[in-house]
């Protein structure tokens, strides 16, 4: 016979001093750890010499265990039903759901396409590029020996806004869309514009090379070439014009003058 929970400690006389009815009234008690001490150990001895009540504790504790067995696997079953629920939810999710999914699946691969397309546009807009640097030029404000240590003078550029200043002995020459141009110190000039350039030459001399229009708006008038190549020293007092082929024109107070090539323009 299993004697679950008989563990005689004292085989005292309260061993005879309760009653089988006594003892099956505690027994309820005893298999909830109600008891303690001496009313606990006289329980035990009882059932040390009472096979009956023995017998009744032991089925009250396994009815007891089946219970907490069955509560367990109660507590398990829940939770595996909200496990498949939980599956069952995100394999049948409801149509808004899922729209919201596709969505923060396909915004970052928006803004990555979209990066992309900025990125490919930037790269294929018209600049303003500084080929070649010599002697103390600054652009933007800042000496082109800065950018070069920053690392960023892979394609340094004149953006819309951005002064070219040249010290005297200096040089620089920058790449346009459909062309090119070269300042020599002294030189100051601004960018206006970029498609097509648009440069504002404060003073010093300038020598172009293009395929397509540029504009260059000095103190003393301004120059609007189609195409062609030539050289322009321009002052706050000095327009002069060295013409060398192509189609352009000065507009001054004088009105428009065509230029001729191979000839050589002041105002
Ligand atoms: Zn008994």
């Amino acid at each position: 016979m299993c004697r679950v929970g008989s563990i005689p400690l004292h085989m005292d006389t309260e061993r005879q001093t309760l009653s089988c009815e006594e003892a099956r009234a505690k027994i309820p008690q005893h298999v909830q750890g109600g008891l303690e001490g001496e009313e606990a150990r006289s329980l035990r001895a009882h059932f040390e010499g009472c096979v009956d009540c023995a017998e009744s504790y032991r089925e009250q504790v396994e009815a007891k265990v089946d219970l907490g067995l069955h509560a367990m696997q109660e507590v398990e079953a829940a939770e595996t039903r909200r496990k498949v629920e939980r599956v069952r939810t995100s394999r049948e999710m409801s149509a808004p759901e899922r729209v919201l999914k596709i969505r923060t699946l396909i915004l970052p691969l928006f803004f990555a396409w979209l990066l992309v397309q900025i990125s490919g546009v930037f790269a294929q807009a018209p600049r303003i590029v500084l080929l070649e640097a010599e002697g103390a030029v600054d652009v933007a404000g800042r000496p082109v020996e800065a950018y070069e240590e920053l690392g960023e003078d892979d394609a340094l550029l004149l953006v819309r806004g951005a002064w070219c200043q040249v010290a005297d002995g200096g040089r620089a020459v920058f790449e346009v869309p459909g062309g090119r141009f070269s300042l020599t110190g002294p030189a100051a000039v601004l960018a206006e514009g970029v498609e097509p350039p648009r440069l504002r030459v404060q003073y010093g001399t300038l020598a172009l090379q293009v395929d397509g229009p540029l504009e260059l708006v000095t103190q003393r008038g301004s120059l609007e070439v189609t195409e062609g190549s030539g050289t322009i020293v321009a002052g706050p007092e000095v327009l002069e014009v060295s013409w060398a082929r192509g189609d352009g024109r000065i507009i001054d107070a004088r009105g428009e003058t065509s230029l001729e090539p191979d000839t050589v323009t002041r105002r």
